[in-house]
């Protein structure tokens, strides 16, 4: 049997917290990272009115706003 001490058993328990909640950290950063990728890819924002609309994936390149009804060219969002 492996015998430790106090001060081990709450320094090994308290690695693993902070490495659990590193993991949590990261994983949540790189789905929220993952899902802003995708709305870029689906959304449009209008150039006159900057109307924020999904596009469906086999749309045309071109689409109409449904808001003031202009022509805008599939692009994505730009980068902030
Ligand atoms: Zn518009």
């Amino acid at each position: 049997m492996i015998s430790i001490g106090l001060g081990q058993l709450i320094t090994i328990v308290m690695l693993i917290g902070v490495s659990l909640v590193c993991m949590l950290w990261f994983h949540s950063f790189w789905r929220e990272q993952r899902r802003e990728a995708r709305r870029r890819r689906i959304a449009i924002q209008c150039r006159i009115c900057g109307c924020n609309y999904a596009i469906p994936r086999r749309a045309d390149r071109v689409t109409r706003c449904p808001a003031c009804g202009s022509l805008n060219e599939r692009g994505g969002l730009p980068q902030i």
